[in-house]
């Protein structure tokens, strides 16, 4: 299905149609695995007009597939965006993303509420290639403001990040980028479906797929969306990755060398210079499998949020929680933000400390029978963590309070299975904590 048809639709009927509708060789419908390395030029003339950009098609699997193309024409689509690079895990996502317009000497303003993973990224080996990311607090958009200097190249959050599952303030945040060149990026991984930042002004987002676009817990992946909606060409001094000529690819400047195949020139150099050089490729089987997954990603978010809010009110009356950690539970601007960024549900994630601190929480965890203990979310099962001793575990002490994990902290990301059967376990975990 078309671009353009595909803008018009829902989020359930994109889920399954966009940028597909049968194999042109052999009219499969399901999206066939294009399990190869190389494609074959026409002539030199088709191969020559590839490399040159001049026109776009398959030249080698590092930077492009078949069976990629229309996972990344699916997620652009379900943001409302222009187009997408998909990549072989969330953390080259929001690596790539960065590294695409900022360079050694740059910086970037981020939120401080974010996934351990990327907070490690932009602390430490971000800043070794030189890139300063310069943490905010985000409850006051204008830290972002107060933060910027002439070298910064982007602002970056995401949209419901745990564990504080504080919605981000993106479109007062955007709004203080765009008139000065700074484009907001935002990681979508816990909110597909229910927020489309890019209607609110972000101008690229990012997404982890392992969670919940995939949702089944069998593939590592990540895809970058290009709103095509961030005027680059406005702003050479600011941007000049994309500005000035570029080294790498025989001195294009990409926003004009891209300018006549549309305004993707940012997801085009992240493609032809970043997935090139560097090569986090995704494979092609692990891109079916996504696809699979985005199918019935709309009807699963329903799913998460309706459960996650049953176990939220559960928790609530339980004695031995001092606690509840989700949108619901929040005042203020917290609460108007989630009102206005999240639309159809909350999401499926909460947290909940437990009066018994570090010790409780670890035999909470124990006794679950039903939830896994792992290192995930967005699963279509039930998972459960401790995170001060697993997934925040490498951040300092004051690192750790920044991103609101406390001792006794759980975090939950609750799955598909029966409300009944989640309750239960989650009960009589519960009871055995107290013990
Ligand atoms: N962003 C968020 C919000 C995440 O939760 C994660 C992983 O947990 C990532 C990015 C990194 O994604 P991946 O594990 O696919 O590299």
């Amino acid at each position: 299905m078309s671009d353009e048809t595909s803008k018009a639709l829902h989020p359930e009927t994109i889920a399954l149609h966009a940028g597909w509708r049968a194999d042109p060789a052999t009219g499969a419908v399901a999206v066939p695995i294009y399990q190869t390395t190389s494609y074959q030029f026409r002539d030199t003339a088709h191969a020559e007009s590839l490399f040159a950009l001049k026109e776009l098609g398959n030249i080698y699997t590092r930077i492009m597939n078949p069976t990629t193309d229309v996972l990344e024409k699916r997620v652009a689509a379900l943001e409302g965006g222009v187009a997408a690079l998909a990549v072989a895990s969330g953390q080259s996502a929001s690596a790539y993303a960065l590294q695409n317009i900022a360079h050694a000497g740059d910086n970037i303003v981020s939120s401080t509420n974010l996934y351990g993973g990327t907070w490690n990224l932009f602390a430490n080996t971000l800043k070794d290639q030189g890139l300063e990311v310069r943490f905010v607090d985000p409850s006051d958009p204008e830290n972002f403001r107060r933060a910027t200097d002439e070298r910064t190249r982007a602002y970056y959050a995401e949209t419901l990040p745990n564990p504080k599952l504080t919605v981000f303030p993106i479109a007062e945040v955007a709004a203080i980028g765009r008139p000065l060149g700074i484009p907001l990026i935002v990681d979508n991984t816990a909110a597909p479906v229910l927020c489309r930042p890019l209607e609110h002004g972000a101008a690229i987002i990012v997404y982890s797929s392992t969670k919940y676009l995939g949702g089944h817990g069998n593939s590592i992946g990540g895809v970058i969306v290009d709103g095509g909606n961030f005027d680059w060409a406005a702003h050479p001094v600011r941007q000049p990755a994309l500005s000035s000529p570029d080294p790498s690819y025989h001195g294009a400047v990409w926003n004009e060398a891209v300018k006549p195949l549309g305004p993707i020139a940012y997801i085009i150099k992240a493609r032809v210079t970043l997935l090139r050089d560097l090569g986090a490729a995704l494979s092609p089987f692990n891109a079916f499998l996504l696809l699979q997954g985005i199918e019935t990603v709309p009807l699963r978010m329903a799913r998460h949020c309706e459960n996650t809010a049953a176990v939220v009110r559960w928790l609530t009356t339980r004695p031995e929680i001092t606690r509840v950690i989700h949108p619901s539970q929040q005042t203020g601007a917290d609460r108007a933000r989630a009102e206005r960024y999240l639309k159809g549900g909350e999401g499926g994630l909460l947290g909940f400390e437990l009066a018994g601190g570090r010790d409780a929480g670890r035999r909470f965890i124990d006794a679950l029978k039903l939830f896994y203990h792992v290192a995930n979310i967005g699963d279509v099962r039930s998972l459960a963590i401790h995170p001060a001793s697993t997934t925040h575990s490498q951040l300092s002490g004051d690192e750790l309070a920044a991103t609101g994990v406390t001792d006794g902290y759980v975090r939950l990301s609750i799955g598909l299975e029966h409300i009944d059967d989640i309750l239960a376990d989650l009960s009589q975990a519960l009871d055995a904590a107290s013990r």
